[in-house]
């Protein structure tokens, strides 16, 4: 068994969206399901600060920062056309950001070997000065900012694997070769962004890997792209941390989105980074929990990833059926042309 952390805060349910598909639902079928599975009591527990403005400014200017606070200060309403705030959602975004701060510090400093930050809202989709998409800071974003500016952390993996591409993580570390930024996510899909051909620029120009996914790809496409493109990549690229944008939103399940993976594909993509890891950083990975709308499955998918960096050998039910898995040849196509692509950058 591994140690590892479990960030969560009461503040978190209370940023109040009603009946919006990202709401606080979610964390509780979450912590639930750890519970059933008998794994949150073995977990350490960390306890988020909230993040200081000095943290939160390094990526949003202060004075989206106010107009956020203030936002919710006056009770909120949408910020944006997805962007529910409520009275509450600006102390539990400066939470959220500040548990994956404390997520990332207790990992490098040898306290838990991995950590998952179960957080709301998410961060993915933040831009510096613009809320999208459900979120408001950019969570992994002022995570890993911190953990180059104050950590001193020189290459650092961001694995996103939500079925969303993460455009504002994308844009923050765009030009940055400090920070890799790898996604794999439906083509189509909100918020249009992450096509293969971006892979960076400046002095960031190839450490963007951008992986769209055909509707339907399954447990047998990520598992292709993650060995033949994520895994070769971060072994040269050897990370000091790796952080992964995790959401759960490309289950077969989910109300979103039309990608087909299952728990146990989940576990196996959890399984290759924590192989990586533990090669290349001594294990070091933070979780940071992004989309994943379906309330019967965001439950036992979180479980599968956990169950595999803690190694606590739970064992982890399907709900719903899967449907039949990259049977048909074009799914491969957008993966092939990703890794055609990077071999300009990477021995592929
Ligand atoms: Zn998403």
């Amino acid at each position: 068994m591994r140690k590892m952390g479990l960030v969560y805060d009461q503040i978190f349910l209370e940023h109040n969206t009603g009946s919006h598909p990202e709401n606080a639902m979610r964390l509780k079928y979450i912590l639930e399901a750890l519970e059933d599975y008998q794994i949150r009591d073995k977990m350490t527990d960390i306890v988020p600060d909230e993040a200081s403005l000095k943290q939160l400014s390094r990526f949003h200017p202060l004075r989206y920062i106010e107009r956020v606070a203030s936002f919710a200060d006056r009770g909120g309403g949408y910020l944006d056309p997805d962007t529910v705030v409520s009275a509450k959602s600006y102390q539990a975004a400066v939470k959220a950001a500040g548990g994956v701060i404390n997520a990332i510090d207790q990992v490098i400093a040898g306290d838990v070997e991995s950590a998952f930050a179960f957080v709301r809202p998410p961060g993915h989709h933040a831009l510096a000065d613009r809320s999208m998409g459900f979120c408001l800071f950019n969570n992994v974003v002022i995570g890993a900012m911190h953990a180059k500016a104050e950590r001193g952390l020189e290459r650092i993996l961001i694995v996103d694997w939500d079925v969303h591409h993460g455009n504002g993580t994308s844009d923050a570390f765009y030009n940055d070769p400090a920070v890799l930024y790898f996604s794999t996510h439906q083509q189509g899909n909100f918020p249009g962004t992450g096509r293969v051909s971006e892979v960076g620029g400046g002095a960031g120009e190839g450490f963007t890997i951008n992986v769209p996914l055909t509707k339907g790809t399954g447990d047998t496409g990520f598992y292709y792209v993650f060995t033949q493109l994520l895994e070769p990549v971060a072994r040269q690229y050897k990370p000091q941390l790796i952080i992964i944008s995790a959401g759960f939103d490309a289950h077969h399940s989910d109300p979103l989105a039309g990608l087909a993976l299952t728990c146990s594909g989940y576990a196996k993509m959890a399984e290759i980074v924590k192989n990586i890891a533990g090669d290349v950083c001594d294990g070091r990975v933070v979780l940071a929990l992004e989309g994943g709308y379906n309330l019967g499955s965001i439950g036992h998918a979180a479980a599968a990833v956990i169950n595999v960096f803690g190694e606590y050998g739970a064992v982890i039910d399907e709900p719903g059926r899967p449907p039949a898995d990259f049977t048909q040849p074009t799914m491969r196509m957008p993966i092939d042309a990703a890794i055609e692509t990077q071999k300009k950058y990477w021995k592929l």
